[in-house]
C-alpha cells in the first residue's frame, strides 16, 4: 500500500496540525510542507482554544503541553479614560458539561508563535519541511496535482493542502485569476504591535472604547511585553488617510504615523501607545491590514483542499480563528481516512467533497458571529460619549447580574454542531 503523497502549504496553526492529523492515515501518508517564511514559529499575539478544538486538542493529547505554555492572563474587562474597570468578566476554567464553555479570556491563551511550535512537536519527524518556498503553478487531473514551487522544482502529489492563511497562495491557484474576490472587508482597520511592559499594566485583556468607534484592546498575561490591538471602524472619515496608505502599500513608517494620529488624544493609554508608534524601537511585531472575512462556496476541488484562514478566515472579532482550523483539519484527515478502501486505496475526490459538508455548518455558523454588515452599519463600535456611557453602563448591568452566563456574545465556544468521530484515525 503506497502512502498518501500530500503536499501542505503554509507552517501556521492548520499546517502542523494537518502534518499530526494526515500522518495518521490508514494508508500512512508521505507529507511535505512548504512555507513561505525563512523560518519556522512565526510571531503573533495571543490565539486561544474553545469548544470542539478543545476536544480536537485533547485527542491529540496535547491538553497538558497547552496547559504549561498557557499565558496566563485573569480575565477580560473594560475600563474607563482614567483606566477604572466598568465591568470585569475573571477567567473561567472549562466547563466540559457545557460544549468546554470558557469565559472570553481562556484556560488555553497562547502566544500563536508556542501553539505553532506545539504543535510542530506533535507531529515531530512526520512531514519534510522546506522554508522559504510556496507553490507556483498546479496542474490538477484525475489522479494527481502536478506542483511547480518557487524554486523551480516541480513534483506530484496525490492531495494538495493549502493551510497557508488568509492571503492562500494555494487558493488563489485553485480559483484562477479571473475568479470573483472572496474578501469581504467587515468595516475595521485593525493593527496589533508589542510595546515595553511598564510598572502597573494588567494581567487582564484590556478594551477600552474611544469617541470615533475606536476600540484599544492591551492585553499582556504573564509575558514581559504587552500587546497592543488598535481597531478603528472604516465609517470614522478620519480613516481615509490611514486606507489610502494601506491600499498604496506605503512604507511601514508613514502607516505608524498615521495610526498614531489617529489614536493621539483618545485617552486613557492612547498617548503612550501613540508615542511608541512614532519611535521606531519601542514596537515590535507590527502588523496592520483592513479586516476581511474570507467566504467560498467550496473549499475544495477534487484534489485540494483549504483549511483554516485559507478557506474561511473569520478575523480575530469572531474568537475563534484557531478552533475553527484546529477542528476543520481534523475532519479533513477524518474523511480521507473514512474513503479508504480495504486496499488503502484513498478516495480523495470523495473524502473533500464530505470534508466540505461536514464541516461547512460549524465554519458557517463561526463566520456568522460576526453581524452581516460587520462594522459599517449599527451601533458598534460606539460614535460617541454618550453611546460609550450607554454601552458601558449595559456591560456592567449584564456582568453584576450574570447574564453573560446566557448572552451568546458572551459564550463564544458554544457552537451547536457535533463534533465527528474519527476512530479510523485512532482517535
Ligand atoms: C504572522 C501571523 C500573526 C498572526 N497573529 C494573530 C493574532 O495576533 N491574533 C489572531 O487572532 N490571529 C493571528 N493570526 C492568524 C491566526 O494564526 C489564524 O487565524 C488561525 O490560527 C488559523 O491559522 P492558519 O494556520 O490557518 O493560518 P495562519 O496562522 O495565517 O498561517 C498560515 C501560514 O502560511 C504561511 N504562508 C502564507 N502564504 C504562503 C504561501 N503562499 N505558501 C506557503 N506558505 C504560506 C504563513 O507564513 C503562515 O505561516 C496571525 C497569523 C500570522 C501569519
Amino acid at each position: 500500500m503506497a502512502p498518501l503523497k500530500v503536499l501542505i502549504a503554509g507552517a501556521g496553526i492548520s499546517g502542523p496540525a494537518a502534518v499530526y492529523w494526515l500522518s495518521r492515515l490508514p494508508s500512512g501518508a508521505a507529507i511535505t510542507v512548504v512555507e513561505r517564511t525563512q523560518a519556522a514559529r512565526p510571531g503573533g499575539h495571543q490565539i486561544d482554544i474553545r469548544g470542539h478544538g478543545i476536544t480536537v486538542m485533547q485527542r491529540m493529547g496535547l491538553e497538558a503541553t497547552m496547559r504549561a505554555n498557557a499565558v496566563r492572563e485573569e480575565g477580560t474587562c473594560l475600563v474607563r479614560a482614567d483606566d477604572k474597570p466598568v465591568a470585569a468578566l475573571p477567567a473561567a476554567p472549562m466547563d466540559a458539561a457545557r460544549n468546554n464553555r470558557q469565559g472570553i479570556t481562556t484556560e488555553f491563551e497562547m502566544m500563536r508563535g508556542t501553539m505553532c511550535k506545539v504543535l510542530m512537536d506533535a507531529a515531530e519527524g512526520q512531514a519534510t519541511y522546506r522554508y522559504g518556498v510556496h507553490v507556483t503553478a498546479m496542474e490538477e487531473d484525475t489522479t494527481g496535482v502536478a506542483v511547480t514551487l518557487s524554486d523551480g522544482t516541480s513534483q506530484r502529489f496525490d492531495l494538495v493542502v493549502g493551510a497557508d492563511g488568509q492571503g492562500s497562495g494555494v487558493r488563489q491557484l485553485m480559483l484562477g485569476e479571473d475568479a470573483p474576490s472572496v474578501y469581504h472587508p467587515i468595516g475595521l482597520y485593525i493593527a496589533y504591535f508589542d510595546i515595553p511592559r511598564r510598572e502597573g499594566d494588567r494581567n487582564w485583556f484590556t478594551f477600552y472604547l474611544a469617541p470615533g468607534r475606536r476600540i484599544i484592546n492591551m492585553r499582556g498575561g504573564d509575558r514581559d511585553t504587552h500587546q497592543v490591538m488598535l481597531s478603528v471602524a472604516a465609517r470614522n472619515p478620519n480613516t481615509a488617510t490611514l486606507a489610502a496608505l494601506l491600499q498604496g502599500r506605503a512604507p511601514v513608517d508613514e502607516v505608524k504615523r498615521a495610526w498614531a494620529e489617529l489614536y493621539r488624544g483618545a485617552g486613557w493609554h492612547a498617548d503612550r501607545i501613540a508615542d511608541c508608534l512614532l519611535d521606531e524601537g519601542s514596537t515590535g511585531n507590527f502588523y496592520t491590514h483592513e479586516l476581511a472575512q474570507v467566504r467560498m462556496d467550496a473549499w475544495h476541488t477534487s484534489r485540494v483542499a483549504l483549511v483554516g484562514d485559507a478557506g474561511w478566515a473569520p478575523t480575530p472579532f469572531t474568537g475563534i480563528g484557531s478552533t475553527i482550523a484546529l477542528v476543520g483539519v481534523y475532519v479533513l484527515a477524518g474523511e480521507l481516512a473514512r474513503n479508504t478502501g480495504e486496499d488503502g486505496t484513498v478516495h480523495v475526490p470523495a473524502a473533500l467533497g464530505a470534508y466540505d459538508e461536514r464541516v461547512r455548518p460549524y465554519v458557517t455558523e463561526a463566520q456568522n458571529r460576526l453581524p452581516k454588515d460587520g462594522f459599517n452599519k449599527g451601533f458598534f463600535p460606539p460614535e460617541t460619549r454618550l453611546g460609550i456611557w450607554i454601552l458601558q453602563t449595559l456591560l456592567a448591568i449584564v456582568v453584576w447580574t450574570r447574564l453573560d452566563r446566557l448572552l451568546p456574545w458572551f459564550a463564544s465556544d458554544e457552537i451547536d454542531w457535533v463534533l465527528p468521530d474519527y476512530p479510523e484515525l485512532g482517535s
